[in-house]
């Protein structure tokens, strides 16, 4: 026997009627390209979304159409992702900071059928535009006033003037809710960029998951300030969020400095906010050599990256702000686990509790993991045993889109997949998963793993040290031994010897890396993370006495 409830159909429209309809006035404030604030409310993107719909109508974008995006966190973008996915096609965001050759690749791969982008990235579209061979045209998220003259750009359209040129009267369609929404790509740090493909289905029941109390933890009272791109997973589900439970939102455009962002979160009062670690840090320098504190700010979302102890004891005791420290994937879209304690853990010493919250944290419900050995078999969730992240869960991949490698899925038992992360982690009894490395960056030495990412939380305490990342040096004897990279504060003072004394007493002996390498700046991908693999190219033989 079935039940007698509605089926409503679980759409993205469905957020922003509702944020119109019950949080009208609540406002939206974005820093411009063009330079200033911009200030409207939900029922004012509201309308401009539904005069997109009907321009993307008159461009004949159709039903499953791929829409590309170039552009930072702003207003014109949030009505991309409502306009787009809301009439049935498939907003697709790209990462502007990718080279140009990815761009391409991925804009053709997607077979973006139009490509709307921030001024800013005018040089870029330059670049490409004559390669994107199913590009019917460019659109300036812009006004006439501000449109680029003479750029060489055959097609190229002004945001505006489509809004002014379409009417608000626009009737969301009702579509099936598992047909796609939207369209992310892996940022191609293991080889070609990967489509994760996402329908209206997964991301509303992501948005439920991921605003929940020991989740996110977004209401109606909090101002959310996402600096985590647009384009870097859907920002983590904030413009979702934001609508479903009504949240202010702040979009800082394209000024991520810190002495911008502080500026913007003590303007708006900002309660809550989300990023990867490299971000943090410009933010944090700042806030710290002015002497200033943050005077409304609750909580903040660190993921992406592991958040170091360091990182997550000066939010939480010299700034009074709440670090959630999460996990997640593009192929999760991406939430996973967050770091949220449990009531047992109030009666924890300060010491004990942070260490907790420096673990990658629990499983928000909808999504199921494990861990495994080499063979398949589960390992037990003690804290200690580290095996390969699985993870299921209906927000979770199912398959690549276009994907001519195959099912990533790993069969359990023929009844359900499950997704091989490509992450290694430890399990607690109380659920808590910790990442000791992605399976590619594990050092392996005389056969036995050394965990990078603790080595590198070890070295972010230092006081002297700005960055640290720590990759596998091949070595003639043990195959390969930690070898640590380390950008050191301005100013300070600190040897090679000095560092790896540090480590005395905190790790085993032969977790000690072998070596350490001074550098002005290590390299960061198109997401803000460091990437090892360059670092492993240009330092991996770095023991061996090789050139470096
Ligand atoms: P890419 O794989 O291209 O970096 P993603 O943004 O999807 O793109 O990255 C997901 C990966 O980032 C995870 O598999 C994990 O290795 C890493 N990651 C995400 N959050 C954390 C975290 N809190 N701590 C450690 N690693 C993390």
């Amino acid at each position: 026997m079935n039940g007698l409830m509605m089926h409503k159909q679980m759409l993205i429209s469905s957020l922003i009627i509702h944020a119109d309809r019950h949080h009208g006035d609540t406002e939206i404030v974005s820093r411009r390209v063009e330079g200033d604030l911009h200030r409207y409310t939900f029922r004012d993107c509201h309308r401009r979304a539904r005069q997109l719909a009907n321009a993307l109508a008159n461009l004949d974008v159709k039903p499953s159409d791929r829409v590309g995006t170039l552009a930072w966190n702003g207003y014109r973008h949030m009505e991309l992702y409502y306009g787009v996915s809301g009439r049935g096609a498939v907003m697709h965001t790209i990462n502007p900071r990718l080279h140009e050759d990815q761009v391409v690749y991925i804009a053709d791969h997607a077979e973006d059928k139009y490509i709307f982008f921030d001024l800013t990235f005018l040089p870029l579209v330059q670049a490409i535009a004559a390669r994107c061979t199913t590009v019917k045209a460019f659109v300036a998220m812009t006004d006439r006033a501000h449109m680029p003259e003479d750029c060489g750009i055959a097609n190229l359209l002004c945001y505006e003037d489509l809004l002014e040129d379409s009417s608000p009267d626009y009737e969301w369609p009702s579509l099936d809710e598992d047909s796609a929404s939207t369209l992310c790509y892996t940022s191609g740090t293991t080889g070609n960029p990967k489509g994760v493909l996402y329908s209206h289905r997964s991301t509303l029941l992501h948005t439920f998951a991921a605003a929940l109390p020991d989740a996110l933890n977004c209401s109606s009272r909090d101002t959310i300030l996402p600096v985590v791109p647009m384009f870097h997973v859907n920002a983590w589900g904030i413009p979702y969020i934001a609508c479903m439970v009504g949240a202010k939102l702040v979009f800082p455009g394209p000024a991520l400095d810190g002495k911008s962002l502080y500026e913007l979160f003590e303007a708006e009062q900002v309660t809550l906010s989300a990023g990867v670690p490299t971000v943090w840090q410009g933010l944090l320098g700042y806030v710290e050599q002015n002497g200033l504190a943050f005077s409304n700010m609750k909580r903040t979302v660190i993921g992406g990256a592991a958040c170091s102890p360091s990182m997550l004891r000066t939010f939480q005791e010299d700034h009074g702000v709440q670090v959630l420290h999460a996990w997640g994937m593009t192929e999760l879209s991406p939430l996973g686990t967050v770091g949220t304690l449990k009531s047992r853990h109030s009666t924890m010493s300060a010491i004990d509790r942070h260490a907790v919250q420096c673990k990658q944290g629990r499983a928000v419900f909808g999504v199921d993991m494990k861990i495994v050995d080499q063979d398949g078999a589960e390992l037990p969730w003690n804290g200690q045993t580290s095996g390969e992240l699985l993870v299921r869960g209906p927000w979770v991949v199912r398959n690549y889109f276009r994907s001519e490698d195959g099912n990533p899925l790993r069969i359990d038992g023929g009844a359900h997949g499950w997704f091989p992360t490509g992450d290694v982690a430890t399990i607690d009894a109380d659920g808590f998963m910790q990442i000791t490395d992605r399976s590619k960056d594990v050092i392996k030495s005389g056969g036995e793993w050394i965990g990078s990412i603790e080595l590198e939380n070890i070295a972010m305490a230092h006081p002297a040290v700005s960055q640290a990342a720590c990759i596998g040096a091949k070595h003639a004897k043990w195959d390969e031994r930690p070898l640590l990279i380390v950008v050191r504060k301005p100013e300070a003072d600190l040897t090679g010897e000095q560092m790896r004394m540090f480590y005395e007493g905190k790790v085993a002996k032969w977790w000690i890396p072998d070596d350490v390498v001074f550098v002005d700046a290590v390299p960061l991908g198109a997401t803000g993370k460091i990437l090892k693999n360059r670092l492993r190219e240009q330092f991996g033989d770095h023991l061996l006495g090789g050139a470096h």
